[in-house]
């Protein structure tokens, strides 16, 4: 089914038609993967009739990080990246929840050294609530290791770190899974293909920390934040595969993935094997937040169509 990307979309800051948004085939991020990327979504709040880019600043630093890091330059202005952002929106008329990909990549038709010219894609694809939300899925521990931090670096969303996430995914589906866990390679729990890792073990919620090569997920720090007001202690630190089994609840979060249950790994139930208490929990702060139905954190909400402020109050 082809994806249905909104008519408009951005290229280096100019708002083009779907068909007209082209780069040369022999472009660096053709010939070598070089790219560094965001997922955000936007929430469409029907009652306020406003749409909602979810922690929008939070996610252009990370680019402009990404940027420096993978050394493309000159590393684009925030200002400049929200503009195209929301003027494709904007140009598309968007009143829905969507998600939305960013991509700065290595144009022009020079060798693997070479810092730019650098260009800016923008689209959005209209995109409902993924049932997994709400039935959790049953996922598998990969056998391809997470990329470790000194061969590429896991938390820049580079282009090229995904063919290891995709060699997982793929692997687990063709083994009849939804999703999959990767393990670091001194096989420690690391994250998933698109989402940070999560489990409840003695009342407490349990996620990788950052040095164990995961994404430094938005979404993951939403969570922990939520958590945190709800009473709930968090630990990050080192998990070994087999405490997970031990898990009375597990869940992965991401931008896209959104909050998503895990019912069982490698074929073994965690806890009831059903969504638990503590994920259905957080999914309610979570959804609340990101629609914009409660005014805590008015911060993680920019309004697209300017019908509610800069704040959601
Ligand atoms: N890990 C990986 C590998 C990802 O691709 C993503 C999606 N960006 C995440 C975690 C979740 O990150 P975020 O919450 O910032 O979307």
């Amino acid at each position: 089914m082809p994806v249905p990307t909104a008519k408009m979309m951005s290229l280096n800051g100019r708002v083009v038609p779907y068909d007209q948004c082209l780069l040369h085939a022999f472009s660096g991020a053709v010939k070598y993967g070089a790219g560094v990327f965001e997922g955000l979504r936007g929430y469409w709040n029907e009652e306020r009739q406003e749409l909602y880019v979810f922690r929008l600043a939070e996610h252009l630093e990370r680019l402009r990080y990404g940027m420096r890091v993978m050394r493309l330059e000159p590393v684009y202005e925030r200002a400049f990246l929200e503009d195209a952002l929301l003027a494709m929106i904007r140009a598309n008329g968007l009143r829905e929840n969507i998600h939305l990909r960013m991509i700065a990549f290595l144009d022009g038709d020079d060798e693997l050294a070479a810092t730019g010219p650098v260009g800016l894609v923008c689209g959005a694809v209209p995109r409902p609530r993924s049932k997994a939300v709400e039935e959790g899925v049953h996922v598998a521990v990969s056998t391809f290791a997470r990329l470790a931090d000194n061969a590429m670096p896991p938390r820049v969303k580079a282009t090229g770190n995904y063919l290891n996430n995709r060699a997982a995914e793929l692997e687990a589906r063709r083994n009849g899974y939804q999703g999959v866990l990767m393990l670091t390679e001194r096989g420690k729990v690391s994250e998933g293909s698109g989402a940070c890792f999560f489990m409840v073990r003695h009342g407490a919620l349990h996620t990788p920390d950052v040095a164990s090569d995961i994404l430094e997920s938005i979404t993951r720090d939403t969570v922990i934040a939520l958590a945190r007001e709800q009473g709930l202690a968090v630990h990050e630190r080192t998990i070994d595969r087999h405490e997970v089994y031990a898990a009375t609840e597990a869940f992965w979060c991401g931008s896209g993935y959104e909050i998503q249950p895990i019912l069982s790994l490698d074929r073994l139930a965690l806890g009831t094997g059903a969504p638990g208490p503590v994920t259905r929990a957080l999914q309610r702060a979570y959804f609340d937040v990101v629609e914009g139905r409660t005014e805590a954190h008015p911060e993680w909400r920019t309004p697209v169509w300017g019908n509610a402020g800069r704040a959601a109050a």
